[in-house]
């Protein structure tokens, strides 16, 4: 009661998958700034296809984000399997991640995350030591080099894929400085459907903040978008309205929560989707039934 209501109208911030499409240019700096005229408050960075920004640019990005009270975040390369058969492509795994990390820490962005590993025929058990190996020498490598943003694997939208919500959980519990992101939309869509209820996102934050505590409910990292599935899992994304995505009970599961951190929105039209999830949250009365 009372204390909290003076606070920012939302401490959950709205944001887009990469330069949103109204920018006049395709550049991050612009981007930055297109999601503020919007009205938004975060960005995502998108290093999918690889990582590569000069350092005068990370430089000119940050200042703008800082400028305009713009949140960063960042996606690491798709081409990421910590868990390859080869011991190359597993380097090279790593190396992608750290380099995420590296850049982040330059455009001053808070969190990354990626899609860690591929489960391939081996067990999930032993699939998660492995990335947990791994990610315990990310880490390393990142607190010699002082670089202190989040490393988020995400959660992932097929079943062939390493990253559940409980093994993202485990991981976060056993490594300082790992959390999950958490993407609400492949947690549907890895289910062929499930997890699509008040209540099934009101379980979820309820087991992130007893894994992780509370406090970890005021620092997310969240995708929200249209998506299309089959038994298989994620087929696409699509806009929210040409979907089954039931935003409106996660975005009242998340009010419930008093949920903070960032949301991003990967739909097709990243904006359109971005505002009318903030639009809807503003509106939503703290305690719903
Ligand atoms: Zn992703």
């Amino acid at each position: 009661m009372g204390n909290k209501s003076k606070t920012r109208p939302s401490d959950l911030r709205f944001g887009t998958a990469g330069v949103p499409p109204s920018s006049k240019k395709a550049d991050s700096a612009s981007g930055v700034e297109a999601v503020a005229a919007l009205g938004l408050s975060a960005m995502e960075v998108e290093f999918v296809y690889g990582v590569r920004i000069k350092d005068e640019i990370a430089a000119k990005v940050r200042s703008k984000a800082e400028e305009l009270d713009i949140a960063l975040t960042c996606h690491g390369p798709y081409y990421i399997n910590l868990n390859s058969k080869e011991p190359k492509i597993r380097t090279a795994s790593i190396k992608r991640i750290l380099d995420t990390a590296r850049a982040a820490d330059k455009l001053g962005a808070h969190s990354i995350t990626f899609h860690a590993a591929f489960y391939l025929k081996d067990n999930p058990a032993k699939v998660h030591r492995v990335v947990h190996d791994s990610l315990v020498r990310i880490m390393e490598t990142l607190d010699k080099e002082d670089i202190s943003v989040q490393v988020r694997p995400e959660l992932t939208g097929k079943p062939s894929q390493y990253g559940d919500l409980e093994e993202l959980l485990a991981l976060a519990s056993e490594i300082e400085g790992v959390w999950p992101c958490i993407d609400f939309s492949h947690y549907h869509a890895r289910y062929a459907g499930e997890n699509n209820s008040l209540e099934d996102f009101e379980r979820a934050l309820s087991r992130y903040s007893k894994v992780l505590g509370k406090k970890a409910l005021d620092d997310l990292h969240l995708h929200v978008s249209g998506i299309a599935y089959t038994p298989k899992g994620e087929r696409k994304h699509l806009q929210l309205k040409d979907s089954d995505m039931n935003y409106r009970d996660l975005l009242r599961a998340l009010k419930k929560a008093s949920a903070g951190g960032v949301l991003i929105c990967e739909s097709p039209d990243t904006e359109r989707d971005a505002l009318l999830m903030q639009r809807f949250f503003l509106r939503i009365r703290k305690y719903v039934h």
